[in-house]
């Protein structure tokens, strides 16, 4: 990635480390499988500006879901509010102008295509096959069972899964996307572990 591009990124407002966000961007960055490349959670945009970067070199779409009202950690009174996201009329998180600014600024909105809405109402109509998944949704259990149940079998053989926040240790964050998403795909046989990088999990499916 170009370093001015880089730096861009590592500065949208979000919560994906650096060091976790070159690992996301090289593991999508040479996609054997066609197909399109598809986050869940795409809060301000920091994700979609790594994968879209890397969709841009290879020619491919970056699908970015989301209903841009907050996962319940950024909901007011939570660890992750961030008073600047709430539409004060309405008085509810709306991230999604913030995340459109972040992909003009990158230069990015021919290649990045927002989907406005929720997981499984998007994926019940949802029939193309994905090179390249990423899920940084919903973090409770019932979000990161819906989005495994959902997406996880849209990828296709040879193309690539990646999960945030997995922690197999309690102490050090949530279960939902060890347990839900992260063990399922590892015990379902279809899928081997290409790479960790903090929280991150890259795996790529074999069968
Ligand atoms: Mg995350």
């Amino acid at each position: 990635m170009e370093p001015e591009r880089l730096t861009y990124a590592q500065n949208v407002r979000g919560f994906l480390p650096p060091d976790e966000g070159d690992v996301l961007y090289r593991a999508a960055s040479h996609l054997e499988v066609p197909g399109p490349l598809l986050e869940i959670g795409s809060y301000c945009g920091k994700s979609a500006i790594y994968l879209g970067t890397a969709a841009q070199e290879q020619g491919r779409i970056l699908y970015a879901l989301d209903h841009h009202r907050g996962s319940e950690e950024n909901q007011h009174g939570w660890e992750h509010h961030d008073p600047d996201l709430v539409d004060h009329e309405l008085g509810k998180l709306d991230t999604l102008p913030t995340f459109r600014r972040a992909v003009h600024d990158a230069d990015l909105e021919s290649v990045v295509v927002a989907i406005v809405g929720h997981s499984v109402q998007v994926a019940q109509h949802w029939d193309t096959d994905l090179a390249f998944l990423f899920i940084d949704g919903g973090h409770g259990i019932q979000p990161a069972q819906d989005d495994y149940t959902w997406w996880v079998p849209k990828v296709q053989v040879g193309g690539f899964l990646a999960i945030h926040d997995v922690f197999p240790d309690p102490a050090d964050g949530g279960r939902p996307p060890y347990e839900c998403i992260y063990l399922p795909a590892m015990s379902s046989g279809n899928w081997i572990e290409e790479k960790t990088q903090g929280s991150l999990r890259i795996l790529r499916r074999i069968s």
